[in-house]
């Protein structure tokens, strides 16, 4: 059975990861603490090399937008780390015969910095990125492509496990797979198509899964 998973605060904290980051790298420049939150809400639902670009110019920075990115690739695949017990339970559930893919919509550069800096490239058989492959979650292209990646079929059903109710979710379920939604204390109040399964977060989506196949 397939099982596609989210990166981005399904798999890695990527907020407190970023929060991190904001502040040493505002830090490193001497600015205030406003600085810091000012990049923290810029790049909280993305990021981007043009973010760089506006950032440059708010912050008053004579550093290059591309270095600037560069930085923020290296910096946040250190900062961002792994929710406890995730390497341990993706690994558990591939040895139960399950196929794994990554589908993350973000830029290529840092979403592979962040799963091989955490170790979790090595737990999929294969990671689908939207910049790679030209179109994003919701899209069906995106979740096709993801499946197609790891030697499978949408056509053949899987599960996408995610926290975002529209891309993850919907997206998901509009492509004919199960959904488990990793609510993170968040109640479920996003349209229509409620999830398969709510689970507090990605381990315990796991865990249900893992009892699908017992
Ligand atoms: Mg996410």
């Amino acid at each position: 059975m397939l099982a596609l998973f989210d990166l981005d605060n399904t798999l890695i904290d990527r907020q407190g990861g970023l929060h991190a980051w904001a502040g040493e790298f505002t830090r490193s420049r001497g600015l205030p603490e406003e600085a810091a939150a000012l990049v923290r809400t810029r790049l909280r639902s993305r990021a981007h090399p043009d973010d760089f670009r506006y950032l440059r110019e708010e912050l008053g920075l004579s550093d290059d937008a591309t270095d600037l990115w560069r930085e923020y690739v290296e910096g946040m695949a250190r900062s961002v780390q792994c929710f406890p017990g995730v390497p341990e339970g993706l690994a558990s559930l591939r040895a139960m015969g399950w196929t794994l893919g990554v589908a993350t919509n973000g830029a290529a550069a840092i979403q592979r910095a962040k799963l091989h800096a955490t170790g979790l490239a090595s737990l999929f058989d294969a990671v689908t990125i939207s910049e790679a492959v030209g179109a994003r979650k919701p899209e069906r292209a995106l979740f096709d492509a993801a499946a197609v990646a790891c030697g499978a079929s949408l056509a053949a059903g899987g599960w996408m496990i995610g926290d975002n109710p529209a891309t993850d979710m919907a997206g998901a379920s509009a492509a004919g797979l199960r959904t488990a939604w990793v609510a993170d204390g968040r109640e479920w109040t996003d349209g229509p198509h409620q999830p398969n399964v709510v689970a507090a977060s990605a381990v315990e989506a796991i865990e249900v899964l893992r009892k699908l196949t017992n």
